[in-house]
């Protein structure tokens, strides 16, 4: 049996990003651009009107009041498509509207509400003339030529996803079509000699299909083109037959048959016409799971196909889809976060895990006083999939683990999330400080273990004054950096040091981005004077005063009873001081975490 990371991994090493297309832009939504996009174009390409008023010059209105207007000769107008005629002289200006060129001379653009405008329509008065009401500035109410986009410079890279809005950027550029990664398509076959398709009565003994409609849906929904081949019966010639047809697709997707009855054989086929990678994960539902390269038809392009093998229960089916085929799919489109969005809530009743693996719960997950809560949806055998048609997420519980328990925080995959949501995550940071002996590294060392047995994936931040370890003088390393290396990597096969030289103390801020947002914890040990919310690890032994201030601490972990209103949690507790950082800063940091992502301005 393979752990669940173990057996992604397999899969992703078998799949590649695919070759780009040129296409329609409307037709690439959700795609990713295999080309980098720079405009040949100024966006706006002339000094324009923000507004519909009077062109002028900023210098005619000053001192301009209601009480007190400047009255400048109109001496035409010009309407957004159109090029001006005439220039605005001193003492003129021009009606304009929203969009249009401005005219040469002119430097602003006064809005109608701010002219007499109005008043002189009603009066049916001269409309030769315009009152100016307030003094305006230079450059109000005036889009310069290229302030949305300059010409030449790099508006799209290679590798952004396309979202509504780039469609548009693209479009206002000039551009019809575009590059982008390929869509995968996804052959699809369902196995077993029970089922009925949905629209054949069924016979005794017999269920209608559903496997193939969840993993179309699936397939479409994260950007593949599904590819349905059909049923195959539980026989070697039907399935050889049926999978034959799906050898010219990306990627190969069967459910059922792959577990331990007599007439599981899709992995016999595999094994005869390809290879088979492994069979079993160490997940509930799903550890029946068969994944390998089919070899492709005679003649049939690239010669291997990767074959996922998932079991036939629907939920087991659907769920060992997201786990794998989901990234598979992402990867083939060439996209970069593939993780599944995920939160971390509380969960309300309590879940049992038997047998050691995985389990993924169905749940529903509602947010309330800014937590997560997440509630089981009831009955969780695999063939129940109206638990999957209740659920919104999928309560992870570690396989180290024997179950949760009402009012423990759990990690939940988003089942409807967008990818784009993985993306911006707000890393939970807890600070560790405390004075010399008071057990700051025992209780990092003891929090570390009890993260990692809860499921979290943990980095730890030391904050060393007197120097660092690794950067012995002599080894290789240091002579790089003696040489001047601006920063040095050392890695070997199982791990990755870096080391920088710096100009001043780093805060943590300047040193959460290099941490990167793939952990669930950072753990930090000092770093007393950074402005990040601390617990104090306090001792009596060490004098009454506290290190910090009492503003600056979310808690203290203290051997003695303190007069202060901040937290308290007994010194030696590990599990306590575990809860209140989940409750405090894991749960809690969630809150601004799934905004909508951060991009960097189109220039
Ligand atoms: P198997 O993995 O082939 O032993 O199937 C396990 C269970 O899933 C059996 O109860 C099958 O009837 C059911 N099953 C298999 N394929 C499908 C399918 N395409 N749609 C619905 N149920 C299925
Ligand atoms: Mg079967």
């Amino acid at each position: 049996m393979i752990s669940v990371e173990e057996a992604l991994e397999k899969v992703l090493s078998y799949v590649e990003v695919l070759e780009p297309e040129r296409k329609p832009i409307l037709d690439c939504l959700g795609q990713v651009l295999a080309e980098d996009i720079y405009s040949a174009i100024d966006i706006p390409p002339l000094d324009n009107s923000a507004m519909d008023g009077y062109a002028l010059r900023a210098k005619d209105t000053r001192g301009a009041s209601e009480s007190s207007p400047r009255y400048l000769v109109v001496v035409g107008e010009v309407a957004a498509g159109s090029m001006p005629t005439k220039e605005v002289g001193p003492g003129t200006a021009i009606r304009i509207m929203t969009g249009a060129p401005l005219p040469e001379g002119a430097d602003a653009v006064v809005r109608f509400e701010d002219t007499d405008e109005i008043n002189r329509k009603s009066s049916r008065g001269d409309l030769s003339q315009i009152g100016i009401l307030c003094q305006t500035k230079k450059g109000l109410n005036v889009r310069c030529r290229g302030e949305d986009i300059a010409r030449g410079g790099l508006i799209l890279k290679k590798g952004e996803v396309l979202r509504p809005q780039e469609i548009g950027v693209l479009a206002s550029l000039g551009h019809s079509t575009a590059l982008v990664t390929r869509r995968p398509i996804v052959a699809i076959l369902a196995t077993g000699d029970e089922l009925m398709g949905v629209d054949q009565p069924l016979a005794p003994g017999k269920i209608h299909e559903s496997n193939t409609y969840t993993i179309a849906a699936e397939v479409s929904r994260y950007g593949g083109i599904p590819k349905i081949l059909g049923i195959g019966r539980d026989s070697v010639r039907s399935l050889t037959e049926k999978i034959n047809k799906g050898l010219d697709a990306d990627m190969l997707i069967t459910s059922g048959g792959v577990s331990k009855g007599d007439y599981d054989i899709v992995k016999d086929v595999l094994a005869e016409h390809g290879e088979v990678s492994f069979w079993t994960v160490c997940m509930k539902p799903g550890k029946p799971l068969a994944f390998g390269v089919m070899k492709k038809v005679e003649g049939g392009g690239k010669g291997k196909v990767p074959h996922l093998g998932l079991p036939g229960n629907p939920v087991s089916s659907m769920i060992t889809f997201e786990q794998f085929a989901r990234p598979a799919i992402l990867k083939m489109m060439g996209k970069k976060v593939l993780a599944k969005p995920a939160i971390r809530a509380i969960i309300e009743d309590d879940v049992v895990n038997t047998d050691g693996r995985r389990l993924f719960a169905r749940v529903i997950v509602t947010k309330r006083g800014g937590e997560y809560h997440a509630s089981p949806t009831g009955p969780q055998g695999s063939g129940i999939l109206t638990s999957m048609a209740k659920a919104n997420g999928l309560a992870v519980i570690p396989e180290s683990s024997k179950g949760v328990k009402a009012g423990d925080i759990v990690e939940v995959q988003m089942l409807d999330w967008g990818e784009e949501q993985g993306e911006v995550k707000t890393l939970p940071i807890v600070l560790i400080v405390g004075k010399s002996q008071s057990g700051k590294t025992v209780l990092m060392e003891q929090l570390i273990a009890e993260f990692k047995r809860r499921g979290y994936k943990v980095a730890a931040l030391k904050h060393s004054r007197g120097g660092m370890e690794i950067d012995h003088p002599g080894k290789d390393s240091w002579r790089y950096a003696q040489a001047g290396s601006d920063a040095v990597f050392v890695s070997s096969p199982d791990k990755l040091a870096f080391i920088k030289s710096l100009d001043h103390d780093l805060d943590i801020e300047e040193i959460l981005p290099i941490i990167g947002p793939e952990f669930d914890l950072v753990l930090v040990e000092g770093f007393k004077k950074s402005k990040t919310p601390k617990i104090e690890v306090h001792r009596k032994e060490l004098g009454d005063d506290l290190l910090c201030s009492p503003e600056e601490l979310s808690a203290i972990v203290t051997d003695e009873s303190l007069d202060t209103a901040i937290p308290q949690l007994p010194w030696g507790d590990t599990v306590a001081v575990a809860d209140f950082i989940e409750k405090n800063f894991v749960l809690k940091s969630q809150d601004s975490a799934f905004l909508p992502p951060r991009r960097k301005r189109v220039r």
